[in-house]
């Protein structure tokens, strides 16, 4: 009994028996969570902190979190300030974690300029964080997650690889869809309005313009708009004749119906922006996130 315990400790100081433990993976929202998945299927042991429908802008991290992430041997997080309260929660979790930014590589759009009082003129450009809306830049996504993987678990590496390759396949498989069903809307009608500014890479690369938003900002951690401020963007709706803007599942429609409502405009079904939706739903896994977004925006904007 008591050797049995010390080879026991042994084997697990060594590795030994730690290796057979799966690796345990931590993505910051449901996105991450969902090419994690599709790359390391049943070989990880995967947790999710920001959840379908939920909103990682705004996200109040738990206590838990921090275990949870001290605990894990791979973090996985988009980048590009998406996640601002990511860093402080890794630090306070002592995490020696192999660490993937999804976003590094990704051609970066610059955030729409805002003006902060008192901010100087040096201050760093942000990046819009919503990369995951043009699949080539997924395509980037998933390869940086694949090398995280490897180096995490290198014992599952060729598994790794040909998953990474194969949903890479599906990937190509989805931006031509997308493209080929754009062409569909006559281009004067290729014309976005959303809660907040989330579709600015997949208007870049599917060919959009993004007329305005409610929430003049790419994170909806701002205030509410002023009124002059929605005037604008009323004026701007009905300038376009676009027949329909459109909600989101992150945010609450409230304002975004006033909007439509005095631009004499439909509001379209709720777009899947900053998180897939729940299981069972039209939006649980990526591919048909994106997949429902076009075919509501052609169902929408197409007379
Ligand atoms: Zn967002």
């Amino acid at each position: 009994m008591k050797r049995a315990l010390i080879v026991a400790i042994w084997l697990t100081s060594t590795g030994v028996l730690a290796q057979r433990e799966p690796l345990k993976v931590v993505a910051t929202f449901s996105v991450l969570g969902d090419l994690v998945q599709n790359i390391s299927r049943d070989r990880v042991d995967l947790t999710v902190l920001v959840g379908s429908d939920a909103d990682a802008h705004s996200y109040e991290p738990s206590p838990a979190d921090i275990i949870t992430l001290g605990d894990a041997g791979l973090i996985v997080e988009n980048g590009f300030e998406f996640e601002t309260w990511l860093d402080g929660l890794v630090a306070s979790s002592g995490s020696d974690a192999v660490r993937v930014v999804a976003a590094e590589g990704v051609e970066p759009l610059p955030a729409a300029e805002e003006q902060h009082e008192g901010e100087d003129e040096e201050s760093h450009e942000e990046s819009d964080p919503h990369i995951w809306h043009d699949v080539q830049q997924v395509m980037t996504m998933v390869e940086n997650i694949r090398i995280g993987l490897v180096e995490a678990d290198p014992a599952n590496s060729e598994f790794y690889i040909a998953n990474a390759e194969a949903y890479t396949a599906e990937l190509e498989d989805l931006d031509a869809y997308i493209q080929e069903q754009v062409a569909t809307i006559p281009e004067a009608r290729r014309k976005l309005v959303t809660s907040h500014d989330t579709f600015g890479y997949f208007a870049r690369r599917y060919g959009f313009e993004v007329v305005g938003t409610v929430i003049p900002s790419v994170s909806t951690e701002v205030a509410d708009p002023a009124a002059g401020e929605l005037a604008g963007l009323i004026d701007a709706i009905e300038a376009t004749g676009v027949p329909a803007i459109f909600a989101e599942n992150v945010t609450n429609p409230d304002l975004l119906e006033q909007v439509a409502s005095s631009a004499g405009v439909t509001v379209a079904p709720a777009l899947y922006t900053d998180a897939l939706g729940p299981e069972e739903s039209t939006g649980s896994t990526f591919l048909d996130m994106e997949r429902y977004n076009v075919d509501t925006i052609v169902q929408a904007l197409t007379p």
